[in-house]
C-alpha cells in the first residue's frame, strides 16, 4: 500500500490521457483511480506500473487497468526481492572450529609465582596466539616459565551459546 498523497502525485502523471478525470465533478471517477493505484506494494512499483501506462496509452486506464498494472509490478517487485533475498551471504560456521565447537588453538603459557601474605602462590596465565606470526614471535622470546602450547580446547563460540 502507498499513500493517498503518493498514489495521487502518480495518478495525476495521467492528466495528458484522454478521459482523464479533470474536472470538479469527477472527483468520485478520480478518487477511484487513487484508490486502485494505492495497491502497489511501493512508490517505486507504482511509478514503474504508470510509466508502463502512459507508454502505450492514449486514453485514461480504468481503475481495473491500473490495478492489473499494479499487480504485475508488485510481483515483478517481489520476484526480484526473493532473488536478491536468496543471493544475500548466510553467515558462515565459526572460523575458529568451523562449528565442530572444539579446536586447536596455540597459546603462551606463563607460570610466574607470587607471594601474598607470606604464601607463595603459582600463578599460570594464558595468551592466546592467533596468528603464524604471533605464534613464531612468542616461541623466539620465550622468557623462564613461558611455554608455547597447542591443545584442543571447547571454543570461544561454544562457551557464548552456553551463557
Ligand atoms: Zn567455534
Amino acid at each position: 500500500m502507498v499513500s493517498e498523497t503518493i498514489a495521487l502525485e502518480q495518478v495525476n502523471r495521467l492528466w495528458q490521457l484522454n478521459y482523464y478525470p479533470r474536472d470538479p465533478e469527477q472527483s468520485a471517477a478520480l478518487r477511484e483511480l487513487v484508490t486502485a493505484a494505492q495497491g502497489a506494494d511501493s512508490e517505486n512499483c507504482l511509478k514503474t506500473a504508470i510509466t508502463a501506462i502512459l507508454y502505450d496509452s492514449e486514453d485514461c486506464p480504468k481503475p481495473a487497468d491500473i490495478r492489473r498494472v499494479v499487480r504485475v509490478e508488485n510481483e515483478r517487485e517481489r520476484e526480484l526481492e526473493a532473488a536478491r533475498e536468496k543471493e544475500k551471504p548466510r553467515p558462515g560456521p565459526c572460523p575458529f572450529c568451523y562449528g565442530i565447537g572444539f579446536a586447536t588453538r596455540t597459546y603462551l603459557l606463563t607460570r610466574t609465582t607470587e607471594e601474598i601474605d607470606g604464601e607463595v602462590k603459582a600463578r599460570v596465565t594464558k595468551k592466546y596466539l592467533i596468528s603464524d606470526e604471533e605464534i613464531e614471535a612468542a616461541k623466539k622470546s620465550l622468557a623462564e616459565g613461558q611455554e608455547v602450547i597447542s591443545g584442543g580446547e571447547r571454543c570461544s563460540c561454544q562457551t557464548k551459546m552456553a551463557s
